[in-house]
């Protein structure tokens, strides 16, 4: 994938920038990182760069780190980017400032590196889903009429198996121009102007398919993991010694305000089973059935 437009971004904001190097260090291998000195700079950065998360990395807690948090927060644009405050010297009520002001969380030097690590990867992965519940809720409203009309809609959740030890074996490029051929591949086989394709994490997907109901999505999830097959891209660690993908799959009658986001919980859900599943294999929901009439689509075994 191209790096600058695919990978989530960090911005690194800081007070001394001698200590900025080493966390720039821990980021700059999973993520794009921008680092800039707090103050005007930093705002006109964030807003132009849109990343999916901030640190804050202080030496010295206080005015300015709050300052910039409360512009953060008061700019509709970049409102919604994560902040974590990274600072030297804690204090009890710069704490409770910082978290008040609408930080997500706030770590205290030295640190733990996988520690942060993790919570930062936890913040990414939420901003996504926020990101990613307002692209659906946004095409809902685009298909609001027909979902007035009842029409059905679809969510596939598609993820990569075994991707990391793909990227152990092959190394990390060769893993971008794997992850492009997938996405070209399934662009290709989605047709219609309605449907979204989002990337939604690392190597996970979610695709929106108005109009389309459980049989139709199943049809095209099968269509997208025979592709996905047929590239025969050789994976020593994968599922048939090839990159294979997982899907759930959600279908429904949206009438209600929360759709989308019921049909998201569902389809990661049924993309979960699919993996216990066995992997390069497609589990379904359909939002109108009972419980009880849940049940798998393909694939080699059924765990409902
Ligand atoms: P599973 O079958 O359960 O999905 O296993 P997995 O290894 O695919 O899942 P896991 O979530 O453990 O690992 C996902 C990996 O995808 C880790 C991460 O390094 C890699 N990844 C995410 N985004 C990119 C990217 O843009 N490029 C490359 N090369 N790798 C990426
Ligand atoms: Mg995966
Ligand atoms: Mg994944």
């Amino acid at each position: 994938m191209e790096k600058s437009r695919d990978r989530a971004k960090i911005i690194i904001v800081d007070d001394e920038s001698r200590f900025t190097h080493s966390v720039v260090q821990l980021f700059q291998e999973e993520y794009e990182t921008l680092s800039t000195p707090v103050g005007t700079k930093a705002l006109e950065l964030i807003a132009s760069e849109q990343p999916q998360l901030i640190l804050l990395d202080l030496m010295k807690p206080g005015t300015d780190g709050h300052c910039l948090i409360r512009k953060i927060k008061q700019n509709q644009d970049i409102t919604d980017v994560p902040i974590i405050v990274l600072t030297g010297q804690s204090s009890t009520s710069d704490e409770t400032e910082s978290l008040s002001l609408g930080a997500v969380d706030y770590i205290t030097k030295p640190f733990d590196r996988e520690i942060v690590k993790a919570r930062v990867r936890t913040h990414i992965e939420l901003k996504r889903r926020n990101d990613l519940l307002k692209a659906l809720s946004y095409q809902d409203g685009l298909t609001g009429i027909l979902n007035r009309r009842q029409s059905a809609l679809s969510l596939l959740m598609i993820d990569v198996d075994r991707f990391k030890t793909y990227n152990d074996i092959y190394g990390h490029l060769a893993g971008d121009d794997c992850l492009k051929y997938v996405v070209l591949t399934m662009k290709n086989r989605i047709k219609r102007s309605s449907d979204l394709l989002a990337r939604y994490g690392g190597e996970e997907f979610a695709c929106l398919l108005p109009e389309t109901n459980y049989a139709d999505a199943t049809v095209l999830a099968e269509t997208l993991q025979g592709a996905i097959l047929d590239l025969k891209i050789p994976h020593k660690g994968g599922i048939k010694g090839q990159v294979t993908i997982s899907i759930g799959l959600a279908a429904g009658y949206p009438h209600e305000h929360h759709a989308t986001n019921y049909l998201l919980t569902i389809a990661d859900q049924c993309l979960y089973k699919a993996k216990v599943g066995g992997r390069n294999t497609i589990r379904g929901f359909s939002g109108t059935m009972k419980t009880e009439d849940q049940h798998s689509v393909s694939g080699t075994a059924n765990d409902w």
